[in-house]
Formats: C-alpha cells, structure tokens, sequence
C-alpha cells in the first residue's frame, strides 16, 4: 500500500495569507499529477490564531506538528504582535522543539531576469538552532543579558552534534549537486567555536571523499562571493554568518522574491521562504509567491529524499521547473521583478503549468 503523506499548511503573517495558498495550489497541482496522496491539514498559527484563538501558538499545535511528515510555514510578523505574554514568536519554538538543525537556502539567477551575477547557482546550509542568536540557543532564559546598565553580553552556542548535523545536510546536497563544500567560518579568531565547527566539518569531509571540501574565512567569503559567486556550490555555516550570508546571496540574484528555504532536521522538516511577512504590501496582492513556492518543492524533494520515493523528487522539479518557465518564458512576474501580475495569477498559471507539462 502506498504511503498518505501528511503536510501541515500553516499560512503566518501578512503575505503568508497570499503566498502560502499559491503554495499549496502548486504543491497539490504537482503531486496529483504523480499520484501521490497528500492529506492537507490546516493548523493555525500567527496573529490570526491569536485573534481567534487567543494565542500566536495555541495548545496542541506542537502535538500536531509532530504527527506530520513535515509543513508550510508563512512568514511570521511577530514584530508586530500585541506586547502580550501569548504572543510569542514561534519560530525559535518550531525550530528547537524538531530540532531542525540546518536551514537550506538556495540562490539561482532566472534567465532573464535583472541579477548582479547571471550565473549564480549555490546554497548556503545554515546551522539553525544555537550560535548567535540569542531565542534559541538556550532552553530556558535570553542567550543574552546586561549585568549592568553600560555592559551587554551575548553568548555564542556551538554544539560538535550540530554542527556535525549540518555538515551531514550540506555534504548529502553536495551529493546531488556539484560535490563540493565550503565550509564558512572565522577560525582565525572564534579559536574554539569556530574552531569547533571546522574540525566537525573536516571529520564529516572525510567520510565523503567524493566531495570536495574547502574552507573559507567568513571575511573573505563575503568578498569573493560577491565577486565570483560561481566559485561556490554548496556553503556550510554557522547560525549568524548563514543569516547574514543567505541575504546578501538573495541580492545577488533579484532579492527576497526569489529566496526559498527550508529548515530540515532529522524528523521533520518545514518550508519556509527567506523574506519575512512585508507589512507594508501586505493585502495588495503583489508579493511574489516564488520563494515561498518553491520552499514548497524543497519539502517535496526532502519528503522523497527520507521515504526514497522518487515521486515527490519528480513533483519537486515539476513545480520549480514550471515556476521558471511562468517567470523566464511567459514573463508572467509579480511587480517586484518588474511585472505586473498579482499573485494569484502566478500561482493560477503555476498549478496549470505543472498540470500541462507532459500531459
Ligand atoms: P524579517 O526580519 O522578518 O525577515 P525583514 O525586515 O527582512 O523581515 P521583509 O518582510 O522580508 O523584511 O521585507 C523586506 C522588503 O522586501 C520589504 O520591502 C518587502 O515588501 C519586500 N519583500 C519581502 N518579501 C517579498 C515578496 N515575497 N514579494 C515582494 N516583496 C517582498
């Protein structure tokens, strides 16, 4: 008997109730041409779980969650959320509690569309649950505190097992791509954590001797990423290098639009754009769903990789290949590269794309 997949559609913030649907239309276009059956389940979460329900995180979502083969996530606004002890942002929460440990994020320039660097195609693995930031990288308390009024300290969190976890995500993309890593990191001065890092990343190089294994100083990556991001293929790093690093590689190829994403662990993985939930266009229907869309196929991909069902790896390439196709060939875009469709109309041309390819 085949397997029912189950996929969480949980819309966030502002765009979320625009790009996510777009999503979900193109996921379902994309795996009922393969066959494969997929229970939807809508799970509330955001500001509108909060109004409806009185929290951004309500009771339960966590033992749903846990019961899907993985979910869409929107953007989530918490910025903007009630100063109130139930509106929490629950993304440090999604991400610490399925222990998502590695945050992938491609950069591929459109043909044809305006991009610093035409040729760029890499990914930067990110470490997702500790470093830097300071929600998530301790279970109880802020990673960060002010013993007095003029002095604040941060704490950095390195772990062996998660970086050897991103190591692992970052060598098995290699695999299907290029077969090459740069690990990222600042060794030179961060002597233990990056230190860390690096050695955890060089054991993971060596059980993968078909992959070639480099290492870069973060300063001079940013530099020669800008100058010659071709030099790359698949980035490993730390939590706050890969932040910065993924937006700076977004510019390179035409922005956030075009910023896909997807926090995996060892269980569960979730899809997840790289923008965040843009207030000031939200409800106007112009945000671009391709981020979002294809974090969709990135999940489809990941679901096949786990469950060997090459399926989900076809319904994967049928989306991003139509989404490409939608942008490239028809050049149906959204206002933001220049366009003047909305973004119900990319998702509508999207789903029918996938449905004719082939057929
Ligand atoms: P966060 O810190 O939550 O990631 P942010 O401060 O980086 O958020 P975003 O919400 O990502 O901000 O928006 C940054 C800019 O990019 C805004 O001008 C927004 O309108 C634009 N933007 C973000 N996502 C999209 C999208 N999908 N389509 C079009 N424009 C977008």
């Amino acid at each position: 008997m085949t397997k029912t997949y189950s996929i969480g559609v949980l819309n966030g913030d502002d765009i979320g109730h625009e790009v996510v649907p777009e999503t979900i239309r193109a996921m379902k276009a994309a795996v009922e041409k393969e066959g494969i059956d997929v229970d939807w389940q809508d799970v509330p979460i955001g500001r509108a779980a909060y109004d409806s329900l009185g929290t951004t995180m309500p009771d339960g979502t966590l033992d749903r969650l846990r019961q899907l083969d993985g979910w869409v996530l929107g953007p989530i606004g918490h910025r903007e959320y009630p100063d109130d002890a139930m509106a929490i942002n629950p993304h440090p929460i999604l991400r610490k509690q399925f222990e998502l440990h590695s945050n992938i994020r491609p950069s591929r320039a459109l043909k044809g569309l305006p991009s610093i660097h035409p040729e760029t195609d890499l990914v930067i693995v990110r470490e997702n649950i500790e470093g830097f930031q300071p929600d998530r990288n301790v279970v109880a308390g802020c990673g960060e505190f002010r013993p007095t009024h003029d002095t604040t300290i941060s704490v950095r969190v390195i772990t062996r097992k998660n970086s050897r976890a991103v190591a692992i995500s970052a060598f098995e993309l290699a695999r299907r791509r290029q077969r090459k890593v740069t690990a990222v990191h600042k060794n030179t001065v961060f002597k233990l954590g990056c230190g860390m890092f690096a050695e955890e990343c060089r054991k993971v190089a060596e059980e993968y001797p078909d992959v070639e294994f480099n290492e870069v100083i973060v300063d001079t990556f940013a530099m020669r990423v800008v100058m010659k991001p071709t030099d790359f293929d698949v980035v490993v790093t730390t939590n706050m290098f890969g932040d910065i690093l993924s937006d700076l590689t977004a510019g390179l190829v035409g922005g956030l639009g075009l910023a896909p994403g997807l926090s995996a662990g060892d269980t569960h993985a979730m899809a997840q754009a790289t923008h965040g939930s843009a207030p000031d266009i939200s409800g106007r229907g112009i945000a671009n769903p391709y981020a979002m869309i294809v974090s969709g196929a990135m999940l489809l991909d990941w679901l096949g990789q786990k469950n060997r069902d090459d399926r989900l790896h076809r319904a994967a390439d049928a989306i991003v290949s139509s989404i490409e196709s939608v942008f490239e060939q028809d050049g149906v875009m959204t206002p933001d590269l220049g366009g003047t469709a909305s973004t119900v109309e990319v998702g509508e041309r999207v789903a029918d794309r996938i449905l004719e390819v082939g057929s």
